[in-house]
């Protein structure tokens, strides 16, 4: 079942993280404007099972009065909210205060900071650690995600598959993290990467909405345009099994996608997420409608 939708609110960021699955970067396009927003919350009631609107990006602080006047406007419709922020504004306490103090009273019920070395360095103080001590005294609950720099760790017997190396660091091996830190990393037999582990290609559960138009279950993957076909109707006609990634997807999981399109591939990958981000890669010109924005592969527009 549908239950959130994740406002893309721009692809901006001030970052331009290594591990960064969405490419977003200082000179990435594609920003919601008011009147979008307006007709995405308006789709999101007729779909009738939302109960969480989330703004996030790239960085939505870059687009802040936007950013307020769209949680206003998600608020007035009921829906619970969350956010999304790499807290680069938390310069000081008593400044980043003043930048959440108008999300008090706004029905904020996740405030979820980035708390990563790719961007703090590892500092123990850091922006997020502001950002969060800030939300806290306003009574806004917070959450932090915290990505590291992929590791190579053997586990013991006992806690796992006798002398399995493990990856550690919570990176997702999609876009730019593909380019960027696979090197070195072990990797499995293609054939073993049978399902998709993270993302509710059934149910959808979340989707993640940019100002194109697109509809993402997962970075790139797209279940159709809402400026061609209303939001609603996108989500009522889904079929899983007819979608031609999502389908081979769930059957098998990217070993299947490759079997299915005869996918040239390698023998190995560092996880599922690797091989089902190349197999997609090589079906983009195939199914333009389905893997999209290329941005997110690190492509131009065309
Ligand atoms: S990972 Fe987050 S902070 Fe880093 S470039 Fe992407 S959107 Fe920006
Ligand atoms: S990249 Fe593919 S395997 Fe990984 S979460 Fe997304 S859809 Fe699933």
């Amino acid at each position: 079942m549908l239950n959130g939708i994740h406002f893309l609110l721009t692809y901006k960021c001030n970052y331009e993280c290594d591990h960064c699955f969405l490419y977003c970067g200082p000179h990435s396009e594609g920003t919601f404007t008011l009147e979008q927003i307006r007709n995405v919350l308006d789709e999101a009631v007729k779909i009738g099972t939302i109960e969480w609107i989330y703004y996030e990006g790239g960085e939505p602080f870059l687009f802040y009065p936007i950013m307020l006047e769209g949680i206003k406007l998600a608020n007035d419709k009921g829906f619970k909210i969350g956010i999304v922020t790499n807290s680069y504004w938390a310069t000081c306490n008593e400044d980043a205060e003043v930048w959440l103090k108008s999300l008090t009273k706004l029905g904020v019920k996740d405030f979820t900071v980035s708390d990563d070395e790719f961007h703090f360095e590892n500092k123990d103080y850091n922006q997020s650690k502001v950002a969060r001590s800030a939300a806290d005294k306003l009574n806004i609950p917070t959450s932090s995600i915290s990505i590291n720099e992929p590791k190579v760790e053997m586990r013991s017997e006992s806690e796992y598959e006798k002398g399995k190396p493990v990856i550690s660091g919570g990176v997702t091996f999609r876009g730019r993290a593909i380019e960027t830190l696979i090197e070195g990393l072990p990797r499995t037999k293609w054939e073993e990467l049978k399902e998709c582990p993270y993302e509710d290609l059934k149910g959808l559960g979340r989707v993640h909405v940019d100002s194109f138009g697109n509809v993402q279950i997962c970075q790139g993957l797209s279940i159709g345009n809402f400026w061609e076909t209303p939001l609603s109707e996108l989500v009522r006609n889904y079929k899983p099994d007819n979608h031609p990634i999502c389908g081979p997807l769930l059957r098998g999981g990217p070993a299947q996608l490759v079997r299915d399109y005869d996918i040239k591939h390698k023998d190995s990958y560092v996880d599922e997420c690797h091989m089902c981000y190349k197999a997609r890669l090589a079906l983009i010109e195939k199914y333009p409608q389905y893997l999209t924005p290329r941005q997110v592969y690190g492509l131009e527009e065309e």
